[in-house]
């Protein structure tokens, strides 16, 4: 079947330990992302997959058995990497052919599989094209095509859509999980963009220095971050800091602060908050939990939410987004303001 799984992979060059000890298991099916900043490893850990680089320990499982030392023709695996190689002295249908011609397929198959994948792409029409008569998303697509033209239960993406515009990029990202759901392909996607982690994922994991630092469903890494590395990573983040005061943990201003989950174990910590669920009302906040009272220090708007940033004293800024909805007067800079959340929509 299309499950992978990596038992403590590590990969060292030199002295250096780029991949440490990482053990995960992805279903048959599942869309799985690896997600993290520039050097954590990702493509390392994608190529050892792949078979291109061997892991110095640990094992490599593909549909139960033991590929560590499988080479990459032997994984049966499709792939698509950014720098999306597509061959320029081949045309389209020629590329996406090519993992089948090297396999001796028949014409007659391999002409069948062609169009089924080109149509799958949007690309049917396109056959005798070469590269340089396609724009980077149709480059993008024949890439597609041939990773799946062999109907591989696994596929192997390393920031596929990194050198597309923003409304390609999406458009893209519909098209990928679309065959995959339709395909019922595992994928392992490889990205930095954590929108598109989030938007394409049923699992994501956050790579950081080699390591995972969390993984899970996109919601539950966005709402419950497990470090502030995770919080930070993954979209804005309020990290305020906080002490511990007898029963109650306060924050900027003397403020009583409650969290659902996570209680603060130590004496002094961290509260954490996304922009999005701290509303912002007009005035000074009466005495009571999780009410701040702040000052306005900018209002920027970003079209369809208004980004404050609000001195809450103590040296503390909070950012707080809210919808630019319809019959709602924005804060001004200089404004007093009230900062709420609910307690489940916050950590220590
Ligand atoms: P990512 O894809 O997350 O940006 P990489 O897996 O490409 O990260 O790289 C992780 C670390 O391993 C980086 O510090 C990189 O410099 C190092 N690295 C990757 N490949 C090699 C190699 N062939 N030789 C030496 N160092 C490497
Ligand atoms: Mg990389």
């Amino acid at each position: 079947d299309g499950s992978v799984a990596l038992e403590g992979v590590t990969k060292r060059y030199g002295s250096e330990t780029v991949v440490a000890g990482i053990s995960l298991a992805i279903p048959a099916g599942e869309f799985f992302t690896l997600l993290g900043p520039s050097g954590s490893g990702k493509t390392t850990t994608l190529s050892m997959l792949a078979g291109f680089v061997m892991a110095d320990e640990g094992r490599v499982l593909m549909g139960g058995r033991d590929m560590t030392r499988v080479p990459p023709r032997g994984r049966g695996l499709g792939m698509v990497f950014q720098n999306y190689a597509i061959f320029p002295h081949l045309t389209v249908a020629e590329n996406v052919a090519f993992p089948l011609s090297v396999k001796g397929t028949s014409k007659s198959e391999i002409a069948a599989r062609v169009a089924e994948a080109l149509a799958m792409v949007k690309l049917t029409g396109f056959e005798t094209r070469y590269q340089r008569q396609l724009s980077g998303g149709q480059q993008q697509r024949v890439a597609l095509a041939r990773a799946i033209v062999a109907h591989p239960r696994v596929v192997l993406m390393d920031e596929p859509l990194g050198a597309l515009d923003k409304n390609l990029r999406y458009h893209m990202q519909v098209e990928i999980k679309d065959i995959q759901r339709r395909l019922g392909m595992t994928v392992i996607y490889v990205t930095h963009d954590q929108e598109e982690a989030l938007t394409m994922s049923d699992r994501i994991a956050i790579m950081e220095r080699g390591r995972i630092a969390q993984m899970g469903p996109p919601r539950e890494v966005y709402e419950k971050p497990q470090s502030s590395f995770v919080a930070s990573f993954l979209g804005e983040a309020n990290l305020l800091r906080v002490r511990r005061d007898g029963p109650a943990v306060r924050g900027p201003g003397g403020s009583v602060l409650v969290a659902a989950e996570g209680g603060l174990s130590a004496a002094e910590g961290l509260a954490f908050v996304r922009p999005e669920k701290v509303r912002v009302e007009s005035g000074r906040a009466e005495p009571a939990p999780n009410r701040l009272t702040g000052k306005v220090l900018h209002a920027s708007f970003l079209g369809n939410i208004v980004r404050y940033e609000i001195d809450a004293g103590d040296g503390a800024t909070l950012l707080c987004d809210a919808a630019n909805a319809a019959g709602v007067e924005p804060h001004r800079p200089g404004d007093i303001v009230t900062m709420i959340w609910r307690p489940e929509d916050s950590r220590f």
